[in-house]
């Protein structure tokens, strides 16, 4: 029986205590005689020994593309949800290179002489599901709450999650007898046995176990990876690679790991051997049609979502799939739930348009656009569709460093961007926050702490590279597709996919940092002052406004918080006076820094939002006593738990309205209200409708197509309309705020 598996080679070294360093050298010899892995047996009662976790973290940090496993560990005396952190540590400091082999135990003299409890042989059977079932939960990040488990043997009570590995750790079971052969065909990657202990005959009578028991649960047998442990079969190289090659397709292993702590044989086995196995197996696996393709698990096949040819997805292009380990950290965003059923992360934009490509076979289906995931309107994820995320398209790139010129992905967050333009003394107006990416931020606007002196992010665009519906990659640029670069600025969402971004940015160096918390008896009051200061404050200075409905029985508190563009603490406090003086300050700080440093502020981790956002924007000419006593009324009604006010104007206001799609630059605020229930905030924002003029995409979730006609003014409607018509006629690009195509002379 050939299961198809690509052929890996390894090694098992012993961890002895007597000369330390020898392990090491040895895995080193592996890696560089090109072994795939390397393992190493685990004795924990055996003072011989190193310890093996110990050892393979030493050997991890010592090596940079072997993989390493202990073959196999001793799991009674490893609490289970110790190892689940413990291998996921290794995982994630060794850049996904740990496996885990797992044993039931055995030597019980010794596992009890170490505090061990002594097992039958069917109680260690048990024992191991449920360490292999707890360890599996342990990792599973993207559920919530801790986890509970009754075992017989292993018990947890709320234990919490993570940290979650960086890539699925395969579990090897270390398997002879027929209850742990079938638990390695129910649950097991891999079945790790030493030929030492096997009989002639016993490959075979385990395998057909393990499929059986495969079989039984679902599983494909290919599922699970056959290991095993070697010595050296013949002296003559030519034998050896024979030997080899009969096993692996006679028997179906697929990963041969020589014992033997020789550096000579390591070196041989890697260099001469497994190329020889590799060439004869692959030989025979054509003349025979055995393909050698990865086998995608019964589990994740069931788990495909209707009306999606996934054997389709073009060569090369990652794509993740419900079932798939990494689908629980990309199905929903920052702000939204999801359960799309293919998520593709292409890495070029060749790619890219591939992708597209893809997504249009599949019309009837919902397709997201995704750069860093923190849209707030959650358009990036969707249910059953199709999601293209740019995360792989992250680079950031100084073109010309008189001109500050530089070129960005759409995948890097404003976090990264800051850091790294940092470091030239430059920054680049974005928003409030390092987590946000830059794809969805710089098609929309881009309205942040340097927004009334630098103005918005868009009008730093210089030139950006874009994919459009039918699959060509055009650079657009004041010159060069001047009407798609005027919508890119603004509405690119609706015209194509955004790869690459160049911008000009700005010498910014160090600024004043202000965050104060009021205490606020008269909210009207507050708002109208905070405008009235704002307004009348230099550009150098951009303060936003937070808070929420009041809690009963507390004070309302309102925060500002923002930057003085200014290294000069006399201007910065002088700045920040006429609004230290608006009402009684309960928290204040004030830090001379960075741009770098403020944007530092953000989780850039995997992303868990649940539920739907209800989010309103507007944007607003001035704070007039109407709009804040009707903003003040709504703060009342409880219905808007998170509200804010931030300065625009300024440099803003500079670009020509008709300049960019952008639209509504003499607004001096934009508002956000968000709230938990779409009707109940709907109700409050109708109360706020006759005071602003405008929305900013960006800020808004609303599913009304008429809101359209708030963010852009009829002529920049009509003009973005019949762009549309012309870069994307079919509307493949729909899921945010997409605008009807109409052909036109406007454009
Ligand atoms: C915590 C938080 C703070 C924020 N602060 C600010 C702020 O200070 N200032 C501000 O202006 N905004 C701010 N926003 C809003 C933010 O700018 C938008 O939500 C923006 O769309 C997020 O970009 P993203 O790439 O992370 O989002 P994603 O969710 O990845 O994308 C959002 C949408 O943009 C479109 N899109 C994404 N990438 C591309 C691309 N490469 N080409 C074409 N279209 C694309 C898609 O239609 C997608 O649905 C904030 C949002 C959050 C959640």
């Amino acid at each position: 029986m050939d299961y198809g598996h690509a052929l890996e080679f390894g090694a098992f070294i012993t961890p002895t205590a007597a000369s330390p360093e020898a392990p090491v050298i040895l895995s080193q010899v592996a890696e560089a005689s090109g072994l795939d892995l390397v393992t190493f047996q685990d004795h924990p009662y055996q003072p011989a020994f190193l310890d093996t976790w110990t050892l393979m973290t030493f050997v991890a940090a010592r090596t940079d593309t072997i993989r390493i496993s202990p073959n196999v560990l001793n799991v009674p005396l490893r609490p289970p949800a110790v190892v689940a952190r413990a291998a996921a540590s290794i995982d994630l400091l060794s850049g996904g290179r740990f496996e885990l082999g797992l044993g039931a135990g055995g030597f019980w003299d010794a596992i009890e002489a170490m505090g061990g409890t002594r097992l039958t042989p069917g109680q260690a059977v048990t024992a191991l599901e449920e360490a292999i079932d707890l360890m599996r939960e342990l990792w599973r990040t993207d559920q919530r709450g801790g986890v509970f488990t009754d075992g017989r043997y292993h018990r947890v009570h709320g234990a919490k999650r993570g940290p979650r590995p960086a890539h699925e750790i395969p579990l090897h079971i270390g398997a002879y007898k027929p209850r742990m052969l079938a638990l390695t065909g129910r649950k097991g990657d891999g079945w790790l046995p030493s030929l030492a202990y096997l009989q002639p005959g016993d490959l075979a009578k385990g395998n057909a176990t393990i499929d059986e028991a495969a079989q039984s649960v679902g599983r494909d047998p290919r599922e699970i990876r056959r290991l095993l442990n070697v010595g050296q079969l013949a002296a003559d190289p030519r034998e050896f690679a024979e030997r080899l090659a009969r096993l692996a397709l006679e028997d179906g292993i697929g990963t041969f790991i020589l014992a033997g702590d020789d550096p000579n044989l390591l070196q041989r086995f890697g260099e001469d051997i497994a190329p020889a196995v590799r060439e004869l197996v692959t030989a025979e696996r054509a003349a025979r049609g055995v393909s050698e393709g990865p086998v995608r698990s019964a589990a994740a096949l069931a788990a495909r979502r209707d009306g999606i040819a996934y054997d389709d997805v073009p060569a090369g292009l990652h794509a993740i799939e419900p079932g798939d380990f990494e689908y629980g950290d990309v199905r929903a965003t920052y702000m939204r739930g999801g359960s799309p059923g293919l998520v593709l992360q292409p890495a070029s934009a060749e790619q890219v348009a591939a992708a597209i490509g893809f997504a249009r076979r599949h019309p009837e289906l919902p397709l997201s656009v995704r750069s860093g995931g923190h849209g707030i309107s959650g358009r990036s994820t969707n249910d059953g569709g199709i999601v293209i995320d740019l995360r792989r398209l992250n680079e950031i790139e100084v073109l010309d460093t008189e001109r500050r010129l530089v070129r960005i992905g759409p995948g890097a967050r404003w976090a990264h961007v800051a850091a790294t333009l940092g470091e030239h003394g430059w920054a680049l107006t974005s928003g409030d926050y390092g987590g946000v990416g830059v794809g969805g931020l710089a098609t929309a606007g881009g309205i942040g702490f340097l927004a009334r002196e630098h103005g918005l992010t868009i009008d730093h665009l210089r030139a950006a590279e874009v994919v459009l519906a039918d699959g060509s990659i055009v650079r657009t640029d004041a010159a060069n597709h001047p009407d798609l670069f005027w919508a890119v600025r603004g509405a690119g969402a609706n015209v194509g996919i955004v790869t690459a971004f160049e911008f000009e940015v700005d010498e910014v160096g160090q600024v004043g940092h202000a965050q104060l918390a009021f205490q606020v008896d008269d909210v009207a009051e507050f708002l109208e002052g905070y405008g009235r200061v704002m307004e009348s404050s230099p550009r150098d200075m951009t303060m936003f406004l937070l808070t929420g409905a009041p809690r009963p029985g507390q004070p309302q508190i309102v925060q500002l918080y923002g930057i003085v563009d200014s290294d000069d603490p006399d201007t910065i406090i002088a700045r920040l006076q006429p609004f230290a003086e608006l009402a009684p300050l309960v928290q204040q700080s004030v830090q001379l820094t960075t741009y770098a440093q403020v944007m530092a502020n953000a989780d850039l981790g995997p992303q868990h939002g649940a539920g739907e956002p209800h989010s309103r924007s507007g944007l607003l000419a001035h704070v007039t006593p109407a709009f804040a006593a009707a903003a003040a009324r709504m703060l009342e009604s409880g219905a808007v738990p998170f509200f804010q006010l931030r300065a625009v104007g300024g440099a803003v206001a500079d670009v020509a309205e008709d300049a960019t799609a952008y639209s509504h630059r003499s607004a001096a605020f934009s508002v956000v209200a968000l709230g938990s229930r779409a009707d109940r905030l709907d109700e409050q924002w109708r109360t706020l409708a006759d005071h602003v003029a405008g929305m900013y995409l960006s800020f808004d979730s609303s599913e009304r197509p008429e809101r359209i006609a708030e963010a852009f003014p009829p002529a920049t409607l009509a003009r973005l309309r019949a762009i549309k018509a012309a870069y994307d006629p079919t509307c493949v690009f729909r899921d945010n705020f997409a605008v009807e195509p109409v052909q036109s002379d406007a454009a």
